[in-house]
This record gives C-alpha cells, structure tokens and sequence, in this order.
C-alpha cells in the first residue's frame, strides 16, 4: 500500500505556525514512509477564502521545501463530486431533506437547553412521507442513534464517541454548498488518502466522517490527531506568540531549516536531540513519537535554533535570501558569499546578517556620532595619513598584507592596534562594527578601500 497523506488548509486566514507544523508532520509521515503527500485547497467557503491566502500558503510551503506531489486540488473545483455523494445518500435514505427555518430551529434549541439538555437537532424532518415543493431545505445525514463509533488515532489512542450524542449532520446547505465534513470525506476517499493527520481540533469531527465513510461504502483511513500548539504562558496562540503568517518568518530573517526543526520539535521528539537536518527528519520521523499533549511555543528555541542553523549551512545556501532582504545591486560590490562567511559566525538572523552586509554595497554617507567621538583624537590622523600612504604603494591587496600595515603603522607610532584599526572601520563602514579589518578590507578591495578612507578623512576633518 502507498501512504498518501494531505494538507489541506482552509484559504479564510493566513498559514501560521500551527498550520505549518501540520503541514510539516503529514509531509514527513509521507516522505519517510516512501508516500505520497497532497495538497488541498479548501477553498468552499467563497465568502471567507481569499487568493492572499492561498498564495500566503503556497509560497510559506515553498520555503519551508514542503513540496506536494502533482498539482495543488482546489475542493472549490470539485462540488459536483460532493452533491453526488449527497445525492447518492439521499437515494439510499442514508440522508434525508430538512425543511426547518431557522426560528423552528432557534425555538428546539432553547427549549431543549430549558429542559436541561445538549442542544441538537431532534431529527423532526427525518420521517417526512410528503416534501413540500418549492420550499428551502437542507440535506442531514441520518446518523444511528444506537451503539458508538470509535476513533482510533494514531496519537490520541482509541476514543469513544456515543453514536446518539452525534446529532444529524447538515450536508449540504439550503444555497446547494456542500459542508467541510461532507467535501472531506469524499474528498479524502477519491484522492486516496490513506492517513488523515491534522489538528485535534477536528477530532470531534473525526466520527461522524468515519460514519461518512461507512454511509458511502468507503474504506476508512487512519486518523492522527496532533495536539494543539499553546503560547508560553499555556494559553491559546496569540499575535504575539508567533501567531504570525510563517512567511513572516523568512522576512524576520528565519532560515527555513530552523522553522522547520523547531516546528518538528513542536510535539514530536527523537531522544534528547535538538538539532535535525531534513534529512534527518525524513528518515526519524513518526507518529508513534509525537506527544498527546500540548506544545508550548518557544520563542528563545526558535531564536536559538535559527543561531545555530545560520552557522551550519553553507554561504552558498543562503546567499539569495540575504540579497532578497539587502535589496541591492550586489553585483557592483564584494563577493556576496565571501561576504556571508564574514559575517554569519556573529549574526542572529538573516535581517542582521544583511544589514551587517550593507555597508559592502553601500558606502557609508554619514558616520556614527559616538563611534567618532570615541575613536577620533587628535593623533589619529596623522597615523591614518601614514597608513594611506602605505597602501597607496601596497602592490599585492590581502587580508594578510592588510594586517601587518596595520601592525607596523601602530608599532611605529607605539600605539596599539585598535587606535588605528577603529578609526579605519568607522571610515569604512560607517559605525564600530564590522568583521575583522582585514577581512573587511580585504573583501573591499584595494580601490575602494582608499576611496573611503579619503572620502572619510576629508569630511570628519571638515567638520574639526
Ligand atoms: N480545512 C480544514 C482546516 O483548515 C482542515 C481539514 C482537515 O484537515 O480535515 O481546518
């Protein structure tokens, strides 16, 4: 048997962390079992769906490297699939037309809560000998009263639903628009979905899908209901727990191996380890080790792993990402990857990598107060006319030839090296920070190098 598994995210908000870890744990379920994984729009609910959605999803499982097999399916495509299904019911006397308007509804509702009871549709329409033309109705599922269906998950284990607490499911609405529990049943059954892992959340819909699927005559997949992803303090998500759109995340300057291990780690857990390529995951991962209970977001794990990610992966790797954040013309500039390498050891993020990197691209037109203020002194620019001097005649540019100018112009004057090496890198870069001088220059070249430190010397001096 091939495992094919699905996402299948509703288009009515934006992709957000719990969803991503959803989408996260059915890809890797399918991947490391050799499978097949879906994608599925379910976009029925027109007035609510939007096409940001849809591209916030798409685009958020590109970069996170989720790809599904074959072509997005849009359930929107596919309401003659259900209203057969529906109609097919309604044949065999599995479903059967509901004439009630609302205020009849509103009315059973209230006085059964007056008499104590779980409010639910009584199942009034269900013996209707004659139908009333022209007058709306929707269409119920006649769901047995007696006995109970189970559900048994992959995650959660066996869990008993009493049939008669399940009142009779609404399947297509008056308008003619198939219900969510309808569409994904059929929907599941024709792709072939064999493992339906999504949120707990829809563990209460589980059984009455399961009596879909016996109603129609269809195999019932396997069910993996993951738990819900909690903020810090154990209450629901919010904003500010990272409630966000995952894209967000590539333009805080995520890297999306780091989402996708602290995702992976959101529930699921392979011994004490923290740090998993997408490799590693693909052959770990599986839904016997992801925990029954909630996850808790971790903002400083997140952080932390994104760190470490920034570390491990090669320059190379993230070079387009971090010219898509510097938003610059880096080809007149320094090699963007050896620039990268010089900074990545040092940098949170690759927001803060990219603006580490700017100065490269572009020079500085001003120079930080403080840094000025601190650096410049009078005895300062006689070493930096000395140090000019000495690169003008300097005929072979490197890090290493860099280096010693700078050790033998401070040695000469009986300085330190910082006294030289600080006042350079404001000139250059604009503020106190930059990777080592050498590399710095270096990476900057011979000509541009002068360039600045001229250009420097003859404004801060402007302004003595
Ligand atoms: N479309 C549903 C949602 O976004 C998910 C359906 C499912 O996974 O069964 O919540």
């Amino acid at each position: 048997m091939t495992i094919r598994t699905r996402f299948a995210p509703s288009p009515t908000g934006m992709l957000h962390i719990g969803g991503a870890r959803t989408a996260l744990f059915s890809w890797l379920y399918a991947r490391h079992h050799g499978g097949e994984f879906v994608l599925r729009i379910e976009d029925t609910d027109q007035e609510r769906s939007t096409d940001e959605a849809t591209q916030v999803i798409l685009e958020g499982m590109r970069w996170l490297g989720l790809d599904w097999d074959g072509e997005p399916i849009y359930q929107g495509a596919r309401k003659d699939k259900h209203v057969a299904a529906v109609e097919q019911m309604l044949s065999e006397g599995k479903a059967y037309k509901c004439y009630c308007s609302k205020e009849e509804l509103d009315g059973m509702r209230e006085a059964q809560r007056q008499a104590g009871n779980k409010p639910m549709y009584d199942g009034r329409c269900r013996g209707l000998t004659e139908t009333p033309d022209e007058m709306p109705y929707v269409v119920r599922f006649r769901s047995p009263d007696e006995g109970e269906t189970w559900v048994r998950d992959k995650v959660l284990g066996d869990v008993c639903f009493p049939n008669a607490e399940l009142d009779d499911l609404i399947l297509m609405r008056s308008d003619g628009t198939p219900t969510y529990n309808l569409a994904v049943v059929v929907d599941d059954a024709e792709m072939g979905i064999t493992h339906v892992i999504r949120g707990s959340d829809h563990l209460n819909n589980t059984p009455r899908q399961i009596q879909l699927y016996q109603a129609l005559g269809l195999a019932v997949p396997e069910f993996a209901h993951i738990p819900l992803i909690h903020g810090p303090d154990g209450a629901k998500m919010s904003k500010r727990h990272g409630s966000v759109a995952i894209t967000e995340y590539r333009d805080q300057g995520y890297l999306p191996q780091a989402v996708v291990n602290y995702l992976a780690r959101l529930g699921w857990s392979h011994g004490d380890d923290e740090t998993f390529t997408r490799q590693q995951l693909v052959k770990l991962f599986d839904i016997e080790q992801v925990g029954k209970s909630a996850a808790r977001f971790d903002q400083a794990k997140l952080d932390w792993l994104n760190g470490y990610w920034l570390r491990e992966t090669p320059a190379a790797e993230m070079a387009a990402e971090v010219a898509r954040l510097l938003a610059v013309d880096v080809a007149s500039g320094p090699d963007l990857v050896s620039v990268i390498e010089s900074l990545k050891e040092r940098s949170k993020n690759l927001v803060d990598l990219a603006e580490g990197a700017r100065f490269f691209y572009c020079p500085p037109e001003s120079y930080q107060e403080a840094a000025v203020k601190k650096n410049f002194k009078d005895a300062t620019w006689p070493l930096l006319e000395r140090f000019l001097g000495e690169v003008e005649a300097l005929r072979a540019w490197s890090g290493e030839a860099v280096h010693h100018l700078i050790e033998s112009v401070s040695e000469e004057a009986q300085v330190n090296m910082g006294k030289l090496a600080q006042p350079i890198r404001v000139l250059v870069s604009g503020g106190p920070v930059s990777p080592p001088i050498d590399v710095t220059l270096d990476l900057l070249g011979k000509e541009e190098t002068l360039r600045r430190l001229k250009v420097g010397i003859s404004r801060l001096r402007s302004l003595d």
